[in-house]
C-alpha cells in the first residue's frame, strides 16, 4: 500500500510546476489537502490534490495539465500529513516545484493576476476584490474544487458554471515575465539560476531550471522580490523568447511543452536527450513501430519554430492544420521547415505537433487519471 501511494505521488509530482508558461491554475496546497469531503479520509492527504488535478484536466479536455501551487512553510512540518508525504513536499519545495512562503497571504492571487490563470480554491476573498477586480469581473476565474458523482467538480465563485477561465498576463505580469531574475540567496530554488552560472556552474544540480521557465516575481511596493526569500531580485538580463508546444494523440492533447531559443527539443518514441518528449506510452504498435526514438527537432530562431525531421521514415507538415490528405506535406529525414502559426508536424497518422493554443482537443475526452495508481481508499467518495 505504501508503495502504491509513492508510485501516486510520483504521479503528482509531474503535474506541479511554477513554469508561467506551463501552470494552467493556482492553488494553495495547504488548503487543498484539507478538503476532506472530497474522500471522508484522514484530515489532510496530499492525494487530494491529485483529485483536484484530475478535475481539472477533465474541464479542460488535456491530459497532463499542470497546476502552480503555493505551500506554506508550515506545511513542510504538518503533522496530519504522513511522514512520507512530508518527505514529498519538501522535496518538491526544494526542486522549486511548488513556491513555499512563510506567509502565502494574497500570493495565489497575486500568481494567477500577473500569469491571467485561473484559481481553485473555496476562499471567498471578499475583501481582495478591489485589488483583483477579475474576482468579480470574470466569471470562472475562481472556481471551488467540491465532491460531485465521479470526483471533484467546480463550482465558480461568480456567475455559476464550472468552466475554468483563463485571463490575460496583466500588464506588470508580461513585463516581469520578460526578464530573467537572480535571488541572492544562495541555493534558491526558484530564481538561482538567472544569474549567468559563475565558477561552480558545472555543479549545479541536473534539474538546474531553465530562465525561461522562471516563476513571476513577487512585487513588494513594485520591487521585484524573490516571493521565498523577500529579498530584492536582481534582473539578469532578458528570458529567452519561448513558444509553448502540444503534443496531440489520437485526438487528444497528452502534454505540452516549452521550446525556448537557447533549448531546443526533440520529441519522439523515446528521445535520448536531455529534456527530450517522450511519446511512446500514448502510441499502438504501428505507430511504435514507425516513429523513431528521436524523431523531430524543434527550435526557436528569431521568433520562428523551425522543425527538422531527424527520424528514419520521415513525418509530414499539415499546413493550416488541415487534416485532408490532399494538403499533407512530406517532411523527408533531415528535412527543416518553419512551422507556421497554425500547422502541424505529423509523425504518424494521428500523431501531431503544434502551437498549445492551436491545437484543440479533437475526439471525446476521457483523461488519463492521475491517480490512476491509487489504492481504492483514496478514492473512495463521501458517504451520503
Ligand atoms: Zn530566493
Amino acid at each position: 500500500m505504501r508503495f502504491e501511494i509513492s508510485k501516486v505521488l510520483d504521479a503528482i509530482e509531474g503535474r506541479v510546476c511554477t513554469d508561467p508558461l506551463l501552470a494552467r491554475a493556482v492553488l494553495d496546497l495547504a488548503e487543498v489537502i484539507r478538503y476532506q469531503d472530497l474522500d471522508g479520509g484522514r484530515p489532510a492527504s496530499l492525494l487530494r490534490l491529485g483529485m483536484v488535478i484530475d478535475a481539472l484536466s477533465r474541464e479542460l479536455e488535456e491530459d497532463s495539465v499542470q497546476v502552480y501551487a503555493v505551500v506554506h512553510r508550515a506545511l513542510l512540518s504538518d503533522a496530519d500529513l504522513t511522514s512520507n508525504e512530508r518527505m514529498v513536499v519538501r522535496r518538491w519545495a526544494d526542486d522549486g516545484l511548488v513556491e513555499v512562503l512563510d506567509n502565502p497571504g494574497d500570493r495565489m492571487l497575486e500568481v494567477a493576476d500577473l500569469l491571467g490563470l485561473p484559481v481553485l480554491s473555496r476562499v471567498r476573498f471578499d475583501g481582495l476584490r478591489g485589488r483583483f477586480p477579475w474576482l468579480v469581473e470574470q466569471p470562472g476565474r475562481v472556481l471551488a474544487p467540491v465532491p460531485g458523482a465521479g470526483g471533484p467538480v467546480f463550482i465558480a465563485h461568480v456567475g455559476g458554471g464550472h468552466s475554468p477561465v483563463a485571463g490575460k498576463r496583466s500588464q506588470t505580469g508580461a513585463k516581469l515575465l520578460a526578464r530573467q531574475w537572480h535571488c541572492p540567496e544562495s541555493g534558491c530554488a526558484l530564481f538561482g539560476s538567472g544569474g549567468g552560472g559563475g565558477a561552480f556552474a558545472d555543479l549545479a544540480p541536473a534539474a538546474e531550471r531553465s530562465p525561461a521557465g522562471q516563476p513571476p516575481p513577487a512585487l513588494r511596493n513594485g520591487v521585484p522580490t524573490c516571493p521565498r526569500h523577500g529579498v530584492r531580485l536582481g534582473d539578469a538580463g532578458p528570458r529567452p523568447r519561448t513558444e509553448v508546444l502540444a503534443v496531440r494523440v489520437g485526438g487528444l492533447v497528452r502534454r505540452r511543452f516549452v521550446v525556448s531559443e537557447e533549448q531546443p527539443v526533440v520529441a519522439g518514441r523515446a528521445p535520448e536527450q536531455d529534456g527530450g518528449i517522450m511519446l511512446g506510452q500514448w502510441l499502438n504498435d504501428e505507430a511504435r513501430r514507425w516513429i523513431s526514438r528521436g524523431h523531430v527537432r524543434f527550435e526557436l530562431r528569431v521568433g520562428e519554430v523551425i522543425v527538422t525531421d531527424v527520424s528514419t521514415n520521415g513525418s509530414g507538415i499539415r499546413p493550416g492544420g488541415s487534416m485532408a490528405e490532399s494538403d499533407r506535406v512530406p517532411l523527408a529525414p533531415q528535412q527543416s521547415r518553419v512551422l507556421g502559426e497554425n500547422d502541424m508536424v505529423e509523425l504518424y497518422p494521428g500523431v501531431q505537433i503544434g502551437r498549445a493554443e492551436e491545437l484543440p482537443t479533437g475526439a471525446p475526452f476521457t483523461p488519463t487519471s492521475v491517480m490512476a495508481e491509487a489504492p481504492t481508499m483514496a478514492m473512495r467518495l463521501p458517504r451520503p
